[in-house]
């Protein structure tokens, strides 16, 4: 078998303050006062979701309000620094693929995410939202594919889930389930049945890694019939828990 060849990077594959220097302006009506607190943006493919596989640029923006058991984003939390959103969008567009995904953290706590959705939106990229499902996503441009995430139990931020959001799901949209145990597995299942979820938009059940054998619950989702979609996170098999990828 021939070996692939390898991936090129049009740009650094890390925003730094120079990479931000020199992109190219984009015209825009955002005011420049229109910050944000990013963490890091980087290229690398899509690992998660309906758009698997795609090469995808990653905007992390930095906090979160809550402390999944099992988060793996906790360099995320603090730190940071702040960039001009009409400087995020260049930079994003400088790396030259259709894809980008605004993550973090939570995204949703810094208000002036639901600003950079739009314009990323309004740029032409084709544009998901990786939320933790705490916080309303009520005013998300309707042009993302919204990723919520409904945590489990044994993420011990149960209590976090925004439920109102539920209704607000479309067929644009996913969600999440990261499966940490059989209880929490039946705790999902539960959770989809009593909300029609999968009536409502795509559902992903993830194996927590390293706390459930993905071949396990894979055998519990056939074995369930269970109108949910498997995945695993492929950024993970390919690079493991390597930042930046
Ligand atoms: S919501 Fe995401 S970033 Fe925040 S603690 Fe949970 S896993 Fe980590």
């Amino acid at each position: 078998m021939t070996a692939a060849p390898p991936i090129e990077r049009p740009v650094p594959a890390a925003l730094t303050p120079e990479s931000l220097a020199q992109a190219v302006a984009t015209p825009s009506v955002i005011a420049q006062s229109e910050r944000l607190k990013l963490t890091e943006i980087f290229l690398s493919v899509q690992g998660e979701s309906s758009t698997v596989g795609w090469p995808t640029v990653f905007v992390r923006l930095t906090g979160c309000p809550l402390r999944c058991s099992y988060c793996d984003t906790a360099y995320a939390f603090h730190g940071g620094q702040w960039h001009e959103i009409p400087d995020i969008v260049a930079t994003v567009k400088a790396f030259g693929v259709r894809h980008v995904c605004v993550t973090g953290g939570e995204p949703l706590a810094q208000k002036r995410c639901i600003v950079l959705l739009k314009a990323l939106c309004d740029a032409g990229l084709e544009v998901s939202l990786e939320t933790a499902g705490a916080l309303d996503i009520s005013e998300v441009d309707a042009r993302v594919m919204r990723v919520v995430d409904l945590k489990t139990p044994d993420s011990k931020e149960q209590q976090r889930n925004r439920l109102e959001n539920i209704a607000l799901l479309t067929a644009r949209d996913q969600v999440k389930f990261v499966v940490c145990s059989r209880s929490d597995y039946e705790w999902a299942k539960t959770m989809v049945s009593e909300h029609r979820l999968s009536d409502r938009c795509e559902v992903l059940f993830s194996p927590s890694y390293a706390q459930v054998a993905p071949r396990e619950l894979a055998e519990w989702i056939i074995e369930d019939r269970l109108p949910v979609r498997f995945q695993l996170q492929l950024h993970k098999q390919l690079w493991g828990e390597e930042q930046g990828r």
